[in-house]
């Protein structure tokens, strides 16, 4: 038996421990530096905060958890208060008084747990209280959260976590644990190389969500599907809204409220105290809806959110995966579901072009949008793509398609309804030549409206004014239909035999290296069949587990109701999220019990020792309706 065990069962309530976290938890508490990649509600933070209790309690000291995310820290010391552990947060939210006296405690080595932001963990003075507690050998570990926001590659570059160094060149005694939920190989590396972690040991998860079901429409009036896909999946619900700019964050929250939906906007463009004031309302209250940027979500640990929608189609696979973790941490059925469109693709690759980085940049940054148009554009499973892409082999189980057998999960849009496939390698065809004759009869290139145009035979004031009437692919595809054709460039661009250059606010189309073997006919171009109808046929039908209390009898179902009641007070009095005092899961299985004494509950999964102290008693009365 883990020696850690017991403070898993004891603090923190729970039975066993997941996945690699044992292996872990014991490295670390050991003193060893590690290195830990887990998916988002995999359940990273015990990884270091067993091994803090259980260094403390061993008279090593304290644990410096650096952590960027001043606006969540409240909650997070908070949720390890509300289980007994002595933590603390220094940030600029609290009074100088209320700074100086955690400063005393600090120094005294009383914390357990201290989170701080990189840019006061890496200041003078904070590192003279570090050298004056490794003197005195009360300095125990460093945990660095979210350590992907000190690469490039990773979406949440902070040029402060480059300082972070410092802490190994500093006080290369004290051991280290770096965690992400960023599992590309890039950014990996640049997370080893940067924090100088090329010493430590590194715990790969499977970065599986089975509990997510992943599903990518075509976009055609977005806010309209996204209004529908609300109301039929998720009514009443929380989850999270991603859009591109500001703006759009501002519509889409309108428009959202204005159908009686209870949403919020969240976007940098907000002061800071508005964003808090959102923020504050999406974790406390429940079936609110974020309309954010990607300003929002890193950090958010509110286990019930029940989909993330995604209007706008993100950079890449590793910014579309981190976001769309962030639904579903209780293990709960929740969605993925994301609008995509031909714009999404050139407002894409328009970022890139006119970006100032530099040109190799700019090629990692292309390659890692091809990889997430693929998976756009895919027909088979979205879950193998996704973990192949994290360079996981997807062992589901396998279904057999037109005579292939395929990996299968069962709980993506294409495995549950194989897309209708077309054959679009004509249209492809027509498409690029029309694109190379213009390039040639004009002597520049076209976006893609004008080039749909001819194709399509259309006779518009440009196609006369040009003269590309007399094009010999003038009419060609007269028989596709314009979104066939915009899905045949999505596709081609996907693929890299098209390429879109925006200048000036312009876009126009070129042929690659990729175009010939299109062109000549050796590459077939496979295409989905519009979903737009398939998708009012979904039912609710899940093969994940259902919420939490789904099951209960009618009289549990009183007491869930009562005890969930007396939870948001308690929330409120102690100025918490509802889910830090107890999750809805913790609720239900008490309310299955029908408790009758303090005995009765033990055992219940997420009720710790200091918890049982501290509300047994309250849950018994409000159970047994006293
Ligand atoms: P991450 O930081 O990796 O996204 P968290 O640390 O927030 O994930 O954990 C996700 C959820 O899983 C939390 O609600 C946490 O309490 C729960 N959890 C973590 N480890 C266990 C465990 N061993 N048993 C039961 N629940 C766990
Ligand atoms: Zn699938």
């Amino acid at each position: 038996m883990s020696p850690h065990l017991p403070i898993l069962r004891e603090v923190f309530g729970y039975d066993a421990f997941r996945g690699p976290q044992q292996a872990i938890i014991d490295h670390v508490a050991a003193g060893g530096d590690a290195l830990v990649l887990m998916p988002t509600g995999g359940g990273k933070s015990l990884c270091y905060q067993i091994p803090a209790i259980a260094r403390q309690r061993a008279g090593h000291g304290i644990t410096v958890v650096v952590s960027p995310l001043i606006a969540l820290m409240h909650d997070q010391v908070g949720a390890l208060h509300e289980a007994g552990v002595n933590a603390a947060f220094l940030n600029s939210t609290l009074t100088s008084e209320e700074a100086s006296d955690i400063e005393r405690r600090l120094l005294r080595g009383e914390i357990t747990l201290l989170y701080a932001a990189p840019e006061r963990v890496t200041n003078g003075r904070f590192l003279a209280q570090m050298d004056s507690l490794l003197e005195r050998g009360l300095l125990s570990l460093f945990a660095i959260d979210e350590a992907h926001c000190v690469s490039q590659w990773g979406h949440d570059f902070r040029p402060e976590y480059r300082g972070l160094a410092v802490l190994h060149e500093r006080y290369p005694s004290v051991p280290r644990v770096a965690l992400t939920a960023t599992a590309d190989a890039l950014t990996r590396a640049d997370i080893v190389e940067r924090l100088q972690l090329e010493n430590a040991e590194l715990f790969i998860s499977s970065f599986d969500r089975p509990n997510i079901r992943y599903t990518i429409v075509e976009k055609k009036d977005a806010s309209t599907q996204l209004l529908r896909f609300i109301e039929r999946e998720h009514p009443e619900e929380a989850g999270v809204v991603y859009c591109q700019s500001r703006k759009r964050v501002e519509e889409i929250a309108a428009m959202l409220v204005e159908s009686g939906i209870h949403a919020l906007p969240y976007h940098a463009g907000l002061d800071a105290a508005m964003r808090q004031r959102h923020q504050n309302e999406f974790l406390r209250e429940e079936g609110v809806v974020m309309v954010a940027t990607v300003a929002f979500g890193m950090g958010i640990d509110k286990p019930d959110v029940r989909f993330v929608a995604h209007l706008d189609m993100p950079k890449n696979i590793e910014g579309y995966y981190q976001e769309t973790g962030r639904a579903g941490r209780d293990g709960l059925a929740s969605d993925a579901w994301m609008a995509y469109g031909l714009q999404d693709v050139v407002n894409q690759r328009r970022m890139i072009d006119e970006s100032p980085a530099g040109e190799e940049f700019k090629q990692v940054m292309r390659g890692k949008l091809d990889a997430l148009l693929a998976l756009a554009e895919a027909t088979d499973c979205r879950r193998v793509r996704l973990l192949n892409y994290f360079g996981e082999n997807y062992s589901g189980q396998t279904e057999a398609g037109q005579g292939v057998y395929m990996p299968f999960c069962g709980n993506c849009d294409n495995c549950l309804y194989p897309p209708e496939v077309w054959d679009g390698t004509d249209a492809a065809r027509k498409l690029l030549s029309t694109v190379y004759r213009c390039q040639q009869s004009s002597g520049h290139s076209f976006g893609a409206g004008h080039t749909m145009d001819i194709v399509r035979g259309k006779k518009t004031e440009k196609v006369v004014q040009r003269g590309h009437e007399g094009i010999s692919t003038f009419g060609l595809g007269a028989e596709y239909s314009e979104q066939q054709l915009r899905a045949v460039m999505r596709q081609l661009i996907a693929i890299g035999a098209l390429h879109v250059h925006t200048e000036d606010g312009f876009s126009t189309l070129h042929l690659t290296e990729g175009s010939r073997a299109v062109l000549k006919g050796d590459v077939p171009v496979q295409l989905r069949e519009s979903t737009s109808q398939r998708s009012d046929k979904r039912s609710r039908s899940r093969s994940a587990p259902a919420p939490a209390a789904a099951n209960l009898g009618q009289d549990a179902m009183v007491r869930f109701i009562n005890l969930k009641a007396w939870r948001a007070e308690v929330a409120k009095e102690h100025n918490l999220p509802a889910y830090v005092i107890f999750h809805d899961a913790t609720l239900a299985a008490i309310a299955e019990h029908a408790p009758q004494s303090l005995a009765d509950l033990q055992g219940i999964s997420g009720l710790g020792v200091k918890k049982l102290e501290a509300y047994g008693e309250q849950v018994l009365r409000v159970c047994n309706g006293s």
